[in-house]
């Protein structure tokens, strides 16, 4: 039967995203900002994540699409592209998690060709040890090490998502 471990409680997860925002407010003052969230996965951080940020802000989706189940297959696939002119923009992008790398290398790359002024990452979680691709992370929530999680947006085969706190999945 499936179990979920608590790693992250939805208090914990509160204070850092305020946290995270204050900073980000901090670093762009009162430049717009673009945040462009990475659906599915970063929805939730997403709502929060603006709430707390001064700066002026207007948002976007990009979808991609590389996991199965619990696996990563590095065939990283735009599924939905941003409906705004972002050209001359600061963008950020909110990210769930960042593992590998490849999908969010993959999605930067894209921006790019959008024409931005900026690109910044902002990610709710780190999986550092299992990174393949280098990358410049710009704001990160937690780091964590090889377990697979879900809640607060992330799923499990599109479950678990509405869980307001983060767990391993135990299989
Ligand atoms: P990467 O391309 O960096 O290997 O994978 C990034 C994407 O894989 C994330 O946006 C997320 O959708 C998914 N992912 C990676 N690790 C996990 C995990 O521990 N739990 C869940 N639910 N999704 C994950």
């Amino acid at each position: 039967m499936e179990k979920i471990e608590v790693i992250f409680k939805k208090e914990e997860i509160q204070k850092k995203i305020k946290e995270l925002g204050a900073l980000i407010s901090k670093d762009y003052g009162d430049e717009e900002i673009v945040l462009v969230c990475n659906l599915k996965g970063a929805f939730i951080f997403l709502a929060d994540l603006c709430r707390y940020i001064t700066s002026p802000t207007s948002i976007d989706f990009i979808a991609t699409t590389s996991y199965k189940g619990t696996e990563t297959t590095g065939d990283v696939r735009i599924i939905k592209d941003l409906k705004m002119d972002v050209k001359g923009k600061h963008l950020l992008l909110v990210e769930d998690i960042v593992d590998t790398g490849f999908t969010l290398d993959y999605t930067v790359k894209y921006l790019w060709l959008h024409k931005p002024k900026s690109i910044r990452i902002c990610t709710l979680l780190d999986k550092r040890c299992k990174r393949k691709v280098e990358l410049d992370l710009d704001y990160i929530g937690f780091e964590i090490e090889d377990r697979f999680v879900v809640g607060y947006g992330l799923d499990y085969n599109e479950r678990y998502r509405e869980l307001d706190y983060i767990g391993e999945l135990i299989l």
